[in-house]
């Protein structure tokens, strides 16, 4: 096992992944920027260290500075929790070069699922169903025409390197597609400096299931059941829960077991999430994240699994907790993100927060580096913190979440604590009717059918 882990990262997961360590009795080194010198995960860490001004490029993104820190502290691996340097294949190999335990994938699965082009291939080759769409990088000729109408419209052109929704444009008609490629392409240049996009059939009303995974490196690798993400704005999840209200036991152990062979072939090592569209009850892969995710509570409370701390054992060469047939999930979890932003605007709402009181009782968890009097800087994203409700049932989640978000009051700033007490108050939301898009239409005052 590992003696001490730096963390790479700040806020919600910081503190998540300190909390797994601490239960492991493994020490603690938190790294942190000038703006976060009095963050929560600082405080609780046995030791801390200033990696630089707050532009993430200066601070938790900077390689040197990280193994500057590892180098002073003693530090014999790395978590990179999710964003920043998580997907970073380069920062895991320069970690390895440093004889750093980098608590993650093998630099080369995060190389080939951070490509969305070569993933979708490698997902296809190991049997797993894919989206319809070109099968490499298509450019804005008759060659992208051919294809798009092969497909059918609606297109959606996406970006190779894509991420956070970002590159993504959809072409309605034939009319639309020159203009959606050299959009995609240019967002996709400056956002990841690299202009190139695929094709892919767009689907209308899909929900967005994603499979939990474990591998052990060594050919094992077990599922965790899905969770629905299907409530999102421009693409970024608002909402999660699990299980899914569409998908039944043999649904789950189709794909589950589908996904886990794929794994098991790769030979994938810790966590990972493959990300489906799931239409008219077909599945089709979209991509597959090789880090923690931030909705991954809603796993650990439906199958009492603690998924951080697995990921931190198994890196150290631990076996998987346990077998497929031992999984067992158990009632439902939503996880609501309560970002600082106004709930309608959605503008970043940061300062201080005056008055903090989270929910709690059976089966209530705040996931939150928050506190009174804590000041959420503007430099990072608005995460204040994931309410997380498990019950036996649905319906007994969905009562509870309602109790805990009228509970929980957070002043000073605004938040998006109105929206989801709106959201589970919703005809559609309780009968658990949605697909990608609904959210967006609700949002818009539009109709939601
Ligand atoms: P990113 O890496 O930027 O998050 P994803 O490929 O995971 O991109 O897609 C993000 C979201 O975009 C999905 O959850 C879904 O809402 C939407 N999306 C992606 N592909 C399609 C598609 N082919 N048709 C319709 N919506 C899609």
């Amino acid at each position: 096992m590992f003696d001490k882990i730096l963390i790479a990262n700040r806020g919600e997961i910081a503190l998540r992944i300190l909390r797994a360590c601490k239960e492991l009795g493994i020490s603690t080194v938190a790294v942190h920027s000038t703006a976060d010198a009095d963050a929560m995960h600082v405080r609780l860490a046995d030791e801390s260290v200033c990696i630089g001004p707050p532009p993430s490029k200066d601070s938790y993104l900077n390689i040197p500075a990280l193994l500057a820190a590892c180098e002073i502290t003693g530090a014999d691996a790395v978590h990179p929790g999710y964003g920043f340097l998580s997907e970073n294949a380069r920062f895991a190999e320069i970690l390895s070069d440093h004889n750093l335990h980098f608590i993650g994938p093998k630099a080369e699965h995060i190389r080939l699922m951070g490509d969305k082009i070569e993933a979708k291939k490698t997902a296809k080759r190991l049997g797993i169903p894919v989206v319809p769409g070109s099968d490499g990088a298509v450019t804005p000729d008759q060659d992208a025409m051919a294809i798009a109408k092969a497909i059918g419209f609606p297109v959606l052109v996406k970006a190779a390197a894509g991420g956070g929704g970002r590159g993504m444009k959809v072409a309605h008609t034939e009319a639309d597609l020159q203009l959606a490629l050299t959009t995609a392409a240019n967002e996709a240049k400056s956002a990841f400096g690299d202009a190139s996009v695929y094709l892919e059939k767009y689907l209308q009303k899909p929900r967005h299931i994603e499979i939990q995974v474990l591998g052990d490196g060594r050919g094992g690798a077990i599922h965790l059941g899905e969770r629905d993400c299907s409530l999102q704005r421009r693409h970024q999840k608002v909402w999660e829960e699990g299980p899914s209200p569409v998908l039944d036991a043999a649904a789950r152990a189709k794909i589950g077991n589908t996904v886990a062979k794929a794994m098991q072939e790769l030979k994938y090592i810790g966590v990972g999430t493959i990300e489906f569209l799931y239409e008219d009850g077909e599945f089709y892969f979209i991509e597959m994240n090789t880090r923690i995710q931030v909705e991954h509570p809603v796993t650990e409370m439906i199958t009492g699994i603690d998924l951080v701390l697995e990921q931190i054992r198994i890196a150290a060469g631990g076996d998987l907790p346990m077998t497929q047939d031992q999984v067992v999930i158990n009632g439902h979890s939503i996880e609501c993100r309560v970002n600082a932003e106004n709930p309608v605007s959605f503008r970043p709402s940061p300062g201080k927060i005056q008055q903090y009181h989270p929910p709690g009782g059976l089966g209530v968890r705040i996931d939150s580096a928050v506190y009174q009097g804590y000041v959420i800087p503007p430099y990072y994203d608005s995460l204040v913190g994931k309410l997380i409700v498990h019950g036996k049932s649905r319906v007994e989640c969905l009562m509870r979440l309602r109790r805990a978000l009228d509970e929980m009051v957070v002043d000073g700033i605004e938040t998006t604590l109105p929206l989801f007490r709106a959201l589970v108050r919703e005809p559609a939301i309780i009968d658990g009717d949605y697909h990608i898009h609904w959210l967006e239409q609700y949002l818009a005052g539009q109709k939601t059918d």
